[in-house]
């Protein structure tokens, strides 16, 4: 018998990628003995229409260079080469139907957990596959937002640290192993703010070089 995988999806304009992005992958990969992890650069998120992210082919080198040199951790063009706004229902959907061996996780922040009323048939999205959360610095997470249904799936595994045993049915895993205060929109303000990017911590150093090269975020 096929023994299934673990294959964990994490959404995102990645725009560009920073080491909170990676921290999360790296330690996601340990803790829940993840098999693949892959991250999903949006060709637009669908629910942030105001803002118009950098081409798909600078978020995609990006992160393909930032990832490069880890085993398991992969870059999807799904949602890239649909070549236009997609929900992540359509996207996880897809995902469900393409590895029906394997288990499916998709992989969130705490702002967007709190912001899941927004997502086209979050509720359906929720319920469709497993799920981790990881926490953020300055978001708080609460579940009064979502149904007793929903509810009843969470598996609360904050303080936890070794390796988490995936259960029989799908649930929605929420840890704080990650803390890593940092966002994407910091790091382009910065760059407009300065000549050069001086944020090295928080950006890998070929990062770092491909948007000074591409002269991204001027
Ligand atoms: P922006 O500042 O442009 O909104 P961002 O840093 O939030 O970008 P995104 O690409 O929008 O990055 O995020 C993709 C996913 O990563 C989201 O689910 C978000 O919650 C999560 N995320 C981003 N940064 C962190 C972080 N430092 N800690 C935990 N989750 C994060």
């Amino acid at each position: 018998m096929k023994i299934a995988r673990n294959l964990a999806f994490f959404g995102g304009t990645f725009d560009p990628v920073h080491n909170g992005h990676l921290k999360i992958a790296t330690t996601l990969v340990d803790l829940f003995e993840l098999d693949r992890f892959f991250f999903v650069p949006a060709f637009h998120a669908p629910h942030k229409p105001e803002s118009r992210p950098t081409s798909g082919y600078h978020r995609f080198a990006m992160l393909s260079l930032a990832t490069a040199d880890e085993s398991k951790i992969f870059v999807s063009t799904l949602e890239l080469d649909h070549a236009k706004s997609r929900y992540s229902f359509d996207t996880l959907t897809e995902l469900k139907a393409g590895y029906p061996d394997d288990r499916v996780i998709f992989v969130m922040g705490a702002d967007s957990w709190m912001d899941i009323r927004t997502w086209h048939r979050w509720d359906e999205v929720l319920l469709l596959t497993d799920h981790i959360v990881v926490s953020r610095p300055g978001h708080h997470i609460s579940f009064g937002h979502v149904s007793e249904t929903i509810r009843d799936r969470i598996a609360d595994v904050r303080g936890e640290r070794v390796e988490i045993r995936l259960g029989q049915t799908p649930q929605i895993y929420i840890t704080d192993a990650v803390h890593f205060d940092v966002s994407a929109t910091e790091i382009r303000r910065d760059v407009q703010e300065n000549d050069v990017l001086d944020r090295t911590d928080d950006v890998t150093s070929e990062v770092a070089k491909y948007i000074e090269k591409y002269e991204l975020y001027r």
